[in-house]
C-alpha cells in the first residue's frame, strides 16, 4: 500500500504545483515569496535546518525530516514526509547523493518550489571524490566547519532570492552565524592540534569522516563505504583490525546513525589479536542528538565530537 500511495501525492504535488506555475517556467528556482507571515522550509537533515534556521531567524518556520539516530543515506520519504514537503513554501537538502533514496522527490519538486541543494554551493576544489558513488562527491560537508560556512552562504543567498524584501535580515543572520562558526572552526582545531601527531587517527563506522581528517589533520579509516547503503565484509573488518593491531590505535569510536555492531565486531577482531582497543564513545555523525540538548544544534554536535575524539585519543575519561 505504501508506493502507490506516495506515488499519488508526488503525482498530486506535481499537477498542483504545475498549474499554478506560469506557462514560461516549469523551475521552482526563480520564484518568490508571496505571502504576508513567515515562510515555512522543510530542511533534511538535522544540521541543514541548523543553518536554515540559523539564517531564517523569525521570518523562517524550520521543520527537519531526520531526527536523531537516522542515517540519512537509507531514508526514504514517507507519505506525511511528501505531504509536508508538498506543503512547504521552499525545501533545503544536503546534496551530493547524501540523501540517495530522496533524489527523485527533490527533482519533482524543484519544478514546483525552490529546492536547494545546499552541498552544491561547496566550491569544487574542497570536494573529494566518493568511493562509492562514481562521478559524485564525498557528502559528509559539515565535518569541516570552514566547508559548512559556504553551505550557510548559500541558505541566505537563496533565501534571499525567494524573499528580496528581507534579504538584508537573511545577511546579517549568516553573518552572525558565520562569527560563530569561525571562532569554532579554531576551536576546533586547536584541540585536535592538543592529540600529537602520531595519535591523530579517527576509525570510525563509516567513512564519513575525511572532511574532518582533511581539515584538523587526521588519518581516516571507515569499516564502512561512504554511504551505509553497502555493508562491510569480514575481509574489511580483518584488514582494518590489523591496522589497530599494528599501530596500536587506543580507541575507535561509534555513530549514533550507525547499528553498533559493526564497531563491536571490529573491537573483537581486534582484541583476539592481543590488544585490547576501546570504544572511545559515540559520535553524532550523519544525525545530531536530541533537540534541545547541546548535541541537537551544529555547533553543540561538532564541539561533542571533538571532545570524545580527544579524550579517547589521549587516553582520558569520556567527555
Ligand atoms: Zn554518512
Amino acid at each position: 500500500m505504501k508506493k502507490p500511495i506516495f506515488q499519488m501525492l508526488i503525482l498530486a504535488c506535481l499537477a498542483v504545483g504545475l498549474s499554478a506555475c506560469s506557462a514560461e517556467s516549469s523551475s521552482g528556482a526563480g520564484k518568490t515569496y508571496a505571502g504576508d507571515g513567515p515562510i515555512s522550509a522543510v530542511a533534511t537533515t538535522g544540521m541543514v535546518a541548523d543553518a536554515v534556521k540559523a539564517v531564517g531567524g523569525e521570518r523562517v518556520r524550520v521543520e527537519a525530516l531526520m531526527g536523531p539516530g537516522v542515517d540519512p543515506h537509507l531514508y526514504k520519504a514517507s507519505e506525511g514526509d511528501v505531504a509536508r514537503m508538498s506543503k512547504a513554501d521552499m525545501i533545503f537538502y544536503n546534496g551530493l547523493h547524501l540523501e540517495g533514496k530522496m533524489t527523485e522527490v527533490f527533482e519533482k519538486l524543484n519544478r514546483i518550489k525552490p529546492t536547494v541543494a545546499l552541498g552544491e554551493a561547496v566550491e569544487k576544489s574542497r570536494l573529494f571524490a566518493s568511493q562509492t558513488y562514481t562521478g559524485s562527491p564525498d557528502p559528509h560537508i559539515w565535518f569541516d566547519v570552514s566547508i559548512w560556512m559556504q553551505v550557510v552562504r548559500d541558505a541566505a543567498r537563496a533565501l534571499a532570492e525567494f524573499d528580496p524584501a528581507h534579504a538584508q535580515t537573511y545577511q546579517h543572520n549568516a553573518d552572525v552565524y558565520l562569527a560563530e562558526l569561525e571562532s569554532l572552526h579554531r576551536e576546533v582545531g586547536e584541540a585536535c592540534a592538543s592529540v600529537p601527531e602520531g595519535k591523530r587517527v579517527l576509525i570510525t563506522a563509516h567513512d564519513a569522516f575525511h572532511y574532518f581528517g582533511k581539515a584538523y589533520g587526521f588519518e581516516v579509516r571507515g569499516l564502512q563505504g561512504i554511504s551505509t547503503a553497502t555493508e562491510a565484509g569480514t575481509g574489511d573488518v580483518q584488514e582494518l583490525a590489523a591496522f589497530i593491531y599494528e599501530r596500536k590505535i587506543p580507541a575507535i569510536f561509534v555513530e549514533s546513525s550507525v547499528p553498533t555492531r559493526y564497531i563491536e565486531a571490529l573491537q573483537a577482531a581486534v582484541q583476539s589479536r592481543g590488544f585490547d582497543v576501546k570504544i572511545g564513545g559515540s559520535l553524532f555523525s550523519d544525525a545530531m542528538g536530541a533537540p534541545g540538548t547541546p548535541e541537537g544544534s551544529y555547533p553543540g554536535m561538532v564541539r561533542h565530537n571533538v571532545k570524545t575524539i580527544v579524550n579517547a585519543l589521549l587516553g582520558k575519561d569520556p567527555a
